[in-house]
């Protein structure tokens, strides 16, 4: 590692960080499948590892770029984004507040609603475009935790999230952000305050739409942190495979390139479903007509990420023709991979969903935009 700190983001995720490998002088990232690891005379492990559940050295430079991309000291990989989530829940004694925004990602919502509450965290859930109820939130029930999630899927709520830091240290509380749907490409939100960033690698981290994976980076000087992050990932032992670690860092060298072209799409298809006389709402943070454009514009940089939800004349019904009916986009779940698919999010979310049933989402990929919104078009008019 040369000058890492003087080196620019794309240069570094391009050349995950530039290391070599020293067995065989490679360029490119190996893959170790060992699960165990060789002990001196001494009884010591001279890597510093023994067993692959508490490390691995394929881990080493996915978790490091992945670490320099978000400005984080460290970084673990997970199994997946939700198994990198409930690690952070797990730190927590039974008992304990914690404090969620009215929009995030449903999956953990309703991991914390059923599994989370045999663990007897406490849930207050509070609007955050209000801070004045967030503070006044957050000094009443001192949460343990604030988890923060911007843009929220899948309403693509931009949340202030410096602000949101300053108010809950103010109280004692540790701030998570899940910046899955921004990437450190848009965002990075240790260096607005947060403490831990969390990432769903499934999404645009791999960008390909094969591997299931997660991660949790640390801010600065937080190594207890660290500590007991890397023990709960041992204990519970939800770790990635080597393979999958491999895929994530192969797909996470073109970040910054599959960034660039996606958020230029979407803003262009964006712009066209807007002025669509058949579509009823868009949401998209570029566009000027989003709640918290101006939030942004300031938050987000290089574009406002690759994900808009809307609505289309008709309801509920029109939605799903149209889902039905483009041909390129095709309807799957998820989002963050090379191609667009589309899917009308309130079925996925189960019954307490505060999703419209008629909300389309839409995740942009890297075709042609011509051809996205021609499909959006024709499939529009039928
Ligand atoms: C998908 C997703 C998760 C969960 O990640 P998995 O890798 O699917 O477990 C968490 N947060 C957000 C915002 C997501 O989109």
């Amino acid at each position: 590692m040369t000058n890492q700190n003087h080196q620019q983001s794309d240069t570094l995720i391009t050349q995950a960080l530039g290391w070599v490998d020293e067995a065989s002088d490679a360029l490119t990232p190996s893959i170790h499948p060992g699960t165990c690891f060789l002990r001196d005379p001494r009884d010591l492990h001279r890597a510093g590892r023994s067993f692959q559940r508490d490390d691995n050295p394929t881990f080493a430079r996915a978790e490091a770029t992945i670490a320099a991309i978000e400005g984080g000291d460290d970084c673990f990989l997970f199994a997946s984004g939700m198994a990198a989530a409930t690690a952070v829940m797990h730190m927590l004694e039974p008992g304990s507040n914690v404090v969620v925004p009215s929009h995030f990602y449903s999956g953990l919502r309703t991991w914390l609603v059923t599994h989370g509450a045999r663990w007897n965290i406490i849930l207050h859930e509070v609007d955050y475009s209000d801070f004045s109820a967030l503070e006044a939130k957050v000094e009443e029930c001192r949460p343990k935790l604030v988890w923060v999630e911007s843009p929220a899927n899948p309403t693509w709520r931009v949340t202030d999230l410096r602000a949101v830091a300053d108010i809950s240290h103010k109280y004692g509380a540790l701030v998570v952000a899940d910046n899955t749907v921004a990437t450190p490409v848009i965002t990075r939100p240790l260096e607005l305050g947060v403490d831990i960033v969390l990432h769903s690698g499934s999404k645009y981290l791999n960008g390909h739409a094969d591997v299931v994976a997660g991660a949790l980076v640390i801010g600065r000087d937080q190594s207890e942190l660290c500590t007991r992050i890397a023990k709960i990932r041992n204990d519970y032992g939800a770790v990635l495979g080597p393979f999958e670690a491999w895929l994530l860092l192969r797909g996470m060298r073109t970040l910054h390139l599959r960034m660039r072209a996606i958020c230029d799409n979407a803003m262009q298809i964006a712009s066209f479903l807007e002025g669509h006389l058949q579509v009823a709402e868009v949401i998209y943070p570029g566009l000027a007509s989003h709640p918290q454009h101006v939030l942004a514009t300031k938050q987000m940089h290089d574009g406002f990420g690759g994900m808009i939800s809307f609505r289309v004349d008709g309801g509920e019904e029109a939605a799903h023709r149209l889902a039905q009916s483009t041909k390129i986009i095709r309807q799957a779940i998820s989002f963050g991979g090379l191609e667009s698919v589309i899917e009308i999010r309130r079925g996925m979310e189960g019954p307490d969903s505060k999703t419209p049933p008629d909300l389309l989402r839409l995740s942009v990929g890297v075709e042609a935009a011509s051809d996205l919104i021609n499909d959006l078009a024709a499939a529009l008019s039928r």
